[in-house]
């Protein structure tokens, strides 16, 4: 008697749409679409394709067998369907919100400033903060957290305090929004230019409304009615020509005209009816986060509704905490913080994400489960990009080239580190802009901070180059990268940064100095010696701290000093070279702010030959 013969095949699918994790692997797909492991198997070998039950599967892989059996599925990143349970976790309901929004309070409008480079954006957000500060604190000291609010006829204005439209994009590609309004610096004397058109179209697709700025009019070449009709062609009317476009003529330098556009800013944010309730606990988007010597880990975050206080226990991403201190724009401490104000908070657990969405959680248990999940699911979409990586192929840094001749679509991998979110986003939106039709770019991992030997790892399995931006490898993940062959570059210049990319994409990598480290020593205390002034007592870890090389201060992998060691000492006496094993003194000349724990690394610079 002959066995049946089981055709999973013919079973009906799922009815409705059905959600996929990205990398899945066969023997999760299979089930969740009423087949086996053996059915995806059989049928992507038949598309040429060899993959194990076990191995994870492109995106292109899982569509593919969907639409052959018919099923109708969405993929998401690992973690993005638990999110909507974290979020339940929180007591986030965005739908009771939406109910009474009518009863609410008006709220301050947060305004971003965009435009061409040079046609005085940051020299209009200076002069609006110098000439604005809320009453009462004229001439206080100031320091810039990432945004500022301003006070005009008793009517507060929040700006964001990072021009540009790179970190506008970057958190709308998080799904953040924190801006209500775009004003669009335009110089009288230029016109319209390049940037401009761009950020008008980041404005337009984010659907928030644009106040145009015609800088400059204090130039004797200035030419605002120019610029009103090179803007009328791209569809912004000026009002005064019957459209529907507030345009200020005004002049950063001289103030003139600045009043009037923050009139119409108040104006433009009755219209939008911008409320938010300032009872319940906070919520609101990380604007800036970085980690600060002393303070550790800060966050800006803006408030969107809700009242932020110290001693609220907070969740951002994978960060958590009680808030131990807010510090405002003014540098001063303050106990609470409502609804459209920003504000640095102390007292979270790792550095946070410019554009996560931080919450007040209903106690401190829930904040440190929901980030302890997001870090997990974190490391798991991470794992899925690797095996992506790995199955997809791509290529590094040093190879790129040779894929590009040989006719191939070369992806090039990266995993990169950096000391700040903003830096961060700043070199991966730089990046992005060199992706060509023959080159395209996957971003393995981006985080803040040292490179690590997991950052090695990663590289080693996704066949990544690891670039770093102001941070460091320490000893493991640099010996780890030596026997995995990890390429690891790094920057302190972004420019050199994208040179370099640039030209291994064109096959023209420069020569390369690189960077041999010869000694490491662990600071063990500071003390001031009269008359040297402060002295790093120290133990050299590896190689020999010799006086006059070139050394590096790092705190947690992160770059805090750079210059040459100009006194060495063991015991009294001054020497030229301590090696591994013992003790010595470095003399700190200009920079003083060490502490245990921080590490001394001395390097040279040696050319390598290219092969
Ligand atoms: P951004 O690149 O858009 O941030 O431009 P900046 O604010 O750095 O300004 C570029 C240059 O234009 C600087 O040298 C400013 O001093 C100058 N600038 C900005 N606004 C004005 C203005 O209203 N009048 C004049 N004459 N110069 C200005």
């Amino acid at each position: 008697m002959d066995m049946p013969t089981y055709t999973a095949v013919d079973a009906p699918v799922p009815e409705g749409t059905v959600v996929i994790e990205r990398a899945s692997t066969p023997q999760e797909l299979g089930p969740k679409l009423n087949r086996t492991a053996a059915d995806v198997v059989r049928f992507l070998m038949q598309q040429g394709e060899m993959v194990t039950a076990t191995q994870s599967l492109s995106d292109d892989m899982i569509e593919l067998f969907a639409a052959e059996i018919g099923a109708d599925i969405r993929l998401v990143d690992p973690g993005e369907e638990q999110e909507v349970e974290l979020l339940k976790l929180l007591q986030v309901d965005e739908e009771v919100d939406d109910e009474t929004y009518e009863s609410w309070p008006t709220r301050p409008p947060v305004i971003t400033v965009m435009g061409h480079v040079d046609h005085g954006k940051t020299k209009l957000l200076d002069y609006i903060r110098n000439a604005n500060v809320v009453a009462g604190e004229a001439g206080g000291i100031t320091q810039h957290i990432g945004a500022y609010q301003v006070e005009r006829e008793g009517q507060l204005i929040t700006f964001i305090d990072t021009p540009g439209h790179e970190a506008f994009t970057a958190m709308r590609a998080r799904g953040a929004q924190a801006t209500d309004i775009v004003v669009l610096v335009v110089a009288a004397d230029d016109g319209v230019m390049p940037q401009t058109i761009e950020a008008l179209n980041h404005a337009r697709a984010a659907d928030v409304p644009i106040v145009v700025a015609i800088n400059k009019i204090d130039k004797e070449n200035a030419n605002p009615d120019r610029v009103m009709q090179q803007l009328s062609e791209e569809g912004l009317v000026p009002e005064a020509w019957g459209g529907d476009t507030v345009m200020v003529p005004l002049s950063a330098l001289t103030g003139e005209g600045v009043d009037d556009l923050l009139d119409n800013l108040l104006v433009v944010a009755e219209l939008e009816d911008l409320r938010a309730t300032p009872e319940g606990r906070a919520r609101g988007i990380v604007l800036e986060s970085h980690l600060d010597i002393g303070r550790g880990p800060v966050a800006t975050v803006l408030v969107q509704r809700g009242t932020l206080g110290v001693g609220d226990p907070v969740v951002a991403g994978s960060s958590w905490g009680r808030v131990r201190a807010l510090i405002n724009d003014r540098g001063e401490q303050v106990k609470q913080a409502g609804p459209s104000t920003p504000v640095e908070v102390l007292g979270i657990s790792e550095v946070a994400v410019a554009g996560d969405r931080f919450v007040v959680a209903p106690d401190e248990k829930t904040a440190a489960k929901v980030a302890a999940a997001r870090e997990h699911w974190k490391r798991q979409a991470a794992l899925g990009r690797e095996a992506h990586a790995a199955a997809g192929g791509g290529a590094k840094l040093e190879d790129i080239f040779q894929q590009i001749q040989a006719g191939e679509t070369a992806t090039l991998n990266l995993v990169v580190k950096a000391d700040v979110t903003g830096s961060l986003e700043a070199v991966t939106e730089s990046l992005r802009k060199l992706e060509r039709d023959d080159v395209k770019l996957s971003f393995v991992h981006r985080a803040v901070g040292g490179i690590t030997q997991y950052d090695v790892q990663l590289a080693a399995a996704s066949n990544a180059t690891i670039i770093g931006f102001n941070v460091r490898p320490d000893r493991k993940a640099r010996e780890l990268a030596e026997q995995e062959h990890v390429e690891i570059r790094t920057y302190e210049i972004i420019y050199k940064l994208i040179e370099d990319v640039e030209a291994a994409m064109l096959g023209m990598l420069a020569p390369e100095f690189e960077e041999v480290v010869t000694g490491e020593a662990e600071v063990r205390e500071v003390f001031r010696v009269p008359r040297v002034g402060a002295v790093a007592g120290c133990y050299v870890t590896n190689g020999t701290i010799t006086r006059g090389s070139k050394v590096r201060f790092l705190r947690e992998g992160t770059v805090i000093w750079k210059g040459t060691i100009s006194s060495l000492r063991r015991f009294k006496d001054d020497v030229r070279e301590v090696a591994a094993g013992f003790e010595c003194g470095v003399g700190l000349s200009d920079f003083q702010d060490l502490k245990p724990g921080d590490i001394i690394e001395t390097y040279e610079e040696r050319e390598i030959p290219r092969t």
